[in-house]
């Protein structure tokens, strides 16, 4: 035997097996008891929400030879004649498709033929709006002058595009979304009477999932039954739909209002990985925001410690993140960019720095140089405020806002203090701190670790720290493996927590950079950091970055 879609087998009966849509079954029902049933209805509503269920009924109960109470009996040959699909007295025309047009051509001539064996002639045109103009004047024609044996039921998800001379003829029905509750009942009902085992996680996710109509959440539990090994979890729902668990909604929101960018893209890159749908993700991270801000609003505790203002910030960017990826060709690059700014506020409007930004973490991500671990506190603003300063002497052109290279230095040089040295972490380059104190450091290892401090003095490695990972470059693979040792790694990561303070990771790699004493001006990580910020053009050099407590 074939398999039947769940949908299909659990297909109401019964007006009181129609879910959600009480305001139109007894209003039917009603009129069948009172024998004042329309000539013409028009079913408006989402997909899914019941509405060829309903006409059905409703064709059944006009033919069925032992109706009670405005329900049809099921099982007097007229009732199985419809469950069957065979009855000669319903009519299902699908508007959608070609053969439509060509039933609606000669329905003028074919509704004068009395029913062969029910009271009425159904006629049910599903997505009634699809007609040509021809069609729905043929249709008109019909309904100005209704034989009192027919009875049509127009379904439609797009009552606007009916005409209006239509409409007016119409006895009309909104059919609305079905709330998730009544859809989880159903559900269980369902999967119960299915020998179905799923958990309530799914079941609930399954509902959310089909926005309010029934069909499709039938048909992805149909789906999750075939995929599941035995009991239907969230987890298979999620594979289903390639939606993506709630814990990762809330770590991506937390790093956004956390302001880790780093682990926000990670987060993206991971999923990407994965296979996820980075649209499908945007789309469900705006609607978990959107949730997290009602619930907010209405004072209902979530414990995320998010103010109403950023959730609201947040979700303004992504809903926009999620319009301009549908008309991208990199969709991954605009929700980057968007939870760029979402974590960096203070980045504001301009599109360059932002650009810059993503393309320094991308390469960031590709090298394998971002922080894994968990941040340390943030004590230190790393970096500067993005307003322009105030003009400075030095200026030659007027008419151009420069950032001078001098007040960034200060900011970073001023947040150190001799004593204990905290560090804005978590993907900012912090190169220049770290060289800075470098020397320092080494004068330590030269006491702790000699064997360590003869090979570092010898390679004099050039260094690179990025959020809380130093990575020392050595000319010579073979100076790699020689200093690439646990117990060399372990004792420079404990010295330089000891130094800077927070949790650090040492990386040895091998790579021709210049060492640290030939680094010119325009290398100074100061300089680079300030043109990662605001772009080449808005950066000048002012004096040598030497004199000003640069990299020696
Ligand atoms: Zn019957």
């Amino acid at each position: 035997m074939a398999y039947k879609a769940l949908y299909r087998t659990w297909r109401p009966q019964k007006f009181q097996d129609i879910v959600g849509q009480q305001h139109i079954t007894r209003t039917l029902q009603n009129a069948l008891l009172q024998g004042k049933v329309a000539h013409a209805y028009l079913f408006c509503g989402p997909r899914g929400t019941g509405k060829t269920t309903t006409a059905k009924v409703l064709a059944k109960a006009l033919n069925c030879l032992e109706p009670a109470s405005g329900e049809p009996c099921n099982h007097c040959q007229n009732c199985l004649a419809v469950n069957e699909g065979n009855s000669v007295d319903v009519v299902e025309i699908d508007a959608a498709s070609n053969r439509g047009i060509d039933e609606i051509r000669d329905l003028r001539e074919r509704v004068k033929f009395t029913p062969s064996t029910g009271r009425r002639k159904v006629y049910i045109i599903d997505e009634v709006h699809m007609l040509t103009d021809q069609a729905f004047n043929a249709l008109l024609k019909t309904l100005e002058e209704p034989p009192g044996h027919v009875v049509f039921v127009l379904a439609t998800t797009e009552a606007h595009k009916v005409p209006v001379t239509i409409l007016s003829r119409c006895q009309r029905f909104d059919f609305r979304r079905i709330k998730p509750a009544e859809m989880v009942e159903r559900l269980r009902e369902v999967a119960k009477g299915a020998a179905i085992e799923v958990n309530e996680e799914a079941l609930w996710l399954i509902a959310k999932a089909a926005e309010g109509g029934l069909r499709d959440a039938l048909s992805i539990l149909d789906q999750g039954a075939a995929f599941a090994v035995d009991t239907v979890t969230a987890g298979d729902i999620h594979s289903i739909l390639g939606t993506v668990q709630q814990d990762i909604l809330q770590s991506m929101v937390k790093f956004l209002a956390d302001g880790k960018t780093g682990e926000a893209l990670q987060l993206v890159s991971k999923l990407a990985d994965l296979g996820k749908d980075l649209r499908l993700f945007t789309r469900e991270m705006t609607t978990f925001l959107r949730d997290l801000l009602v619930d907010s609003i209405e004072g209902r505790g979530t414990g995320e410690q998010i103010s109403n203002d950023n959730l609201f910030y947040l979700l303004k960017l992504l809903v926009q993140a999620e319009q301009d990826m549908k008309w991208s060709s990199q969709p991954g690059l605009v929700l980057e960019l968007a939870l760029v700014k979402a974590s960096r506020p203070e980045l504001g409007g301009s599109l360059e720095a932002l650009t810059q930004r993503v393309a320094e973490l991308e390469r960031q991500l590709a090298s394998g140089t971002l922080p894994r671990s968990r941040a340390p506190e943030i004590t230190m603003p790393a970096e500067p405020n993005p307003t322009p300063t105030p003009p400075s002497p030095s200026r030659t052109d007027p008419t151009e806002e420069k950032v001078p290279v001098t007040p960034v230095n200060k900011t970073i040089k001023e947040g150190i203090s001799p004593e204990k040295t905290s560090l804005h972490v978590g993907g900012e380059d912090v190169s220049g701190v770290v060289r800075q104190g470098w020397p320092d450091l080494m004068g330590d290892i030269k006491n702790g670790k000699k064997p360590l401090w003869i090979l570092l003095n010898e390679t004099k490695p050039s260094l690179e720290a990025q959020g809380n990972i130093v990575t020392l470059f050595f000319e010579d693979d073979f100076d790699v493996r020689r200093a690439d040792k646990p117990e060399y790694k372990k004792y420079l990561e404990w010295l330089l927590g000891k130094h800077f303070s927070g949790s650090w990771e040492v990386r040895c790699v091998h790579a021709k950079k210049p060492p640290l004493s030939t680094l010119k001006p325009e290398e100074d990580p100061v300089y680079t950091e300030a043109v990662r910020i605001f772009g080449k053009d808005l950066v000048i050099l002012e004096n040598d970055p030497s004199e000003t407590g640069g990299v020696k």
